[in-house]
């Protein structure tokens, strides 16, 4: 099966699983574990913050973020497709008590008239803004990587506005990758963000939070109360940092691959590449045209060995550690004898 899922379906390699299962352990709830705190420093400098938390998953980071920098009845700022108010279970309202407000949007980026669209004069009426919420790479957008200049704009007129800005920065690395853009530049505008090895770094799990010192100390007191306190978890903390040390570069393999996608399926008649130039990792379609639903196209593709993702009415393609070039040319392959299939249905 070539799975194009979702970067979350990479396997730890050999090497990568021998990094882990050697690793040097300690008490990580007690600070004590070496090889998370080397993690740690390795994270603040090339993020440029100054302190940093490990914790289990990306959407932990986003709620404790969330937690951190608001009240209670407070409104954050998220655009309208982002993973926050969609993929994480209502997570921000449950334990932070905020409301959404959305941006408008359609590839995940938004301006800094947008921002200030959505700021309401300070009166008894509504909820306070107090955070803005920027993905980068906007995953439901389109794996769309913003530019340094548009987050610096938002994130400016956030900060001048007295709001936080915050980075869901799960696929980070690949705006990395693509921009040429080192971390710690995307980073200085933010008060606080977070990047997932879980994704297109292909560790099996974990998930870095970082911001100043303040920042971090009151994290660690949520990150006690969420159950993200953990033991020997150098073992998880040994896979993510040899995805640091080898998983980044390769990131433009990937890149390479889902613009092949993204160009050959292109030239498959009634198949509508949404993103023709694509950013990053993923690619969507829109299968419309070929008389099939996404649901069908899936299940379609599916019998011939290939797996795609549902979002929305449209479908999904990632690129990712473990699939090569190769794969994706089969990938084609089975996509033009589905698409001719259901077009020869029609006749
Ligand atoms: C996957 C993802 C998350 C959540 O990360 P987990 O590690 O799966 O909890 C958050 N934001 C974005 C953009 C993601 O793709």
């Amino acid at each position: 099966v070539i799975d194009l899922f979702s970067d979350s379906a990479t396997q730890p390699t050999q090497p990568m699983r021998e990094a882990m299962a050697y690793a040097e352990v300690g008490d990580e709830q007690r600070g004590l574990d070496p090889t998370v705190n080397r993690l740690l420093s390795m994270i603040c400098s090339m993020l440029g913050k100054e302190a940093a938390l490990f914790l289990p998953s990306g959407t932990m980071c986003n709620a404790i973020a969330i937690k951190v920098l608001t009240n209670p009845s407070e409104s954050i700022l998220v655009d309208r497709l982002s993973h926050i108010l969609r993929l994480e279970a209502g997570g921000a309202a449950m334990w932070s008590g905020v409301v959404f407000d959305q941006l408008p949007t359609t590839d995940g980026t938004f301006t800094a008239d947008d921002v200030l669209k959505a700021l309401p004069a300070p009166s008894v009426y509504s909820p306070p803004p107090t955070v803005l919420c920027v993905e980068q790479t906007h995953n439901i957008g389109g794996g769309t990587v913003w530019t340094l200049a548009e987050i610096a704009s938002v994130c400016q007129a956030a900060h001048r506005a007295g709001l936080r800005t915050h980075m869901d920065g799960a696929r980070l690395f690949n705006a990395v990758v693509a921009s040429g853009v080192p971390a710690s530049q995307w980073c200085e505008h933010f008060d606080s963000v977070w990047i997932d090895f879980s994704k297109s770094l292909a560790a099996p799990f974990g998930a870095v939070l970082a911001g100043n010192k303040q920042f971090i100390e009151k994290a660690r007191r949520y990150k006690q109360a969420f159950g993200g306190s953990m033991r020997q978890a150098g073992i998880m903390a040994a896979g993510c940092i040899y995805a640091l040390e080898n998983n980044i570069e390769r990131l433009a393999i990937d890149h390479e691959n889902a613009k092949f996608l993204a160009n050959e399926l292109g030239k498959i008649p009634g198949l509508k590449v949404l993103t023709p130039e694509p950013h990053s990792n993923m690619i969507f379609l829109d299968t419309s045209g070929c008389g099939m639903n996404a649901e069908s196209f899936l299940k379609n593709l599916q019998q011939l060995g290939v797996t795609m993702c549902r979002m929305d009415d449209r479908v999904r393609a990632v690129t990712r550690l473990g699939i090569s070039k190769e794969d994706c040319a089969r990938a084609i392959e089975v996509v033009q004898q589905v698409v001719a299939s259901g077009a020869a249905r029609a006749r």
